[in-house]
């Protein structure tokens, strides 16, 4: 039996005809109404410009604007972005730093266990997992990112990757998008490039640190445990 669609809601009885302007001679004649347009807009082009020269002109991210420039300089005028945007993605780093305080020194959080790989359902993450060499204390213990890559032209931002990793070492708090770039291989964002982007406060730790094999805060169980 076919479906019956619920019928379309009669249009609204109270709605005001818009009044047609009316025709005179100077409307009719095309040339006073575009002098008039005109002049309307240069009156806005010169006070917009007085007030920028006087620096007065009022911020349209951050002020309301009754009337004047409406639009924004973009890029040197940004919007803020809200507190929960979720930007470009980082990858976080351990405190293991070989020079004090240098980050680029310290080795990825990311153990490589692919939940976020498996979690995405853009499926737009690569990881190539490796094992940390002979004598490093996590050897046999977790493994470590050789290749990280995401398509962030193929990413939909919904974050599930952030949500799934165990070692919050993924995350999306740059407060960045990706800038516009001529090829699509630009957008296909290396191990390299993630450990670079920092957290809005600069930061390239995770926020939320766990304790590592071998800490002796480390609640769970070891390998010394494990030999009982
Ligand atoms: S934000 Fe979503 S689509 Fe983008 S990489 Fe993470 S899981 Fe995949
Ligand atoms: S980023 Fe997190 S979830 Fe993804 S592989 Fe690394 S540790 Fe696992």
């Amino acid at each position: 039996m076919p479906r019956a669609f619920p019928k379309k809601p009669p249009a609204p009885t109270n709605a005001t005809p818009l009044a047609y302007t009316e025709k005179t001679a100077t409307v009719q004649a095309y040339l006073p109404e575009i002098i008039k347009g005109i002049g309307a807009s240069m009156s806005h082009f010169f006070s917009n410009t007085r007030d920028m020269f006087r620096g007065t002109r009022p911020d349209p991210v951050t002020e309301r604007l009754a009337d004047g420039i409406t639009t924004i300089s973009y890029p040197e005028q940004k919007r803020p972005y809200p507190e929960r945007f979720r930007g470009l993605h980082r990858l976080t780093t351990r405190d293991d730093a070989n020079l004090d305080g240098v980050w680029s020194t310290a080795s990825p959080r990311c153990v490589a266990c692919l939940c976020c790989s498996t979690a995405c359902p853009a499926q737009c993450i690569f990881i190539e997992a490796g094992e940390y060499p002979e004598g490093d204390k996590r050897r046999g213990y977790e493994r470590y990112p050789v290749k990280f890559v995401i398509d962030e032209l193929r990413c939909i931002f919904c974050g599930f990757c952030v949500e799934a990793c165990p070692c919050d070492a993924i995350r999306m708090d740059t407060g960045h998008h990706a800038v516009p770039y001529d090829s699509r291989d630009q957008f296909l964002y290396s191990k390299d490039l993630l450990l670079q982007m920092a957290a809005r406060d600069g930061s390239h730790e995770s926020s939320n640190p766990r304790h590592e094999p071998g800490d002796p805060t480390h609640p769970g169980l070891s390998r010394e445990h494990a030999t009982h």
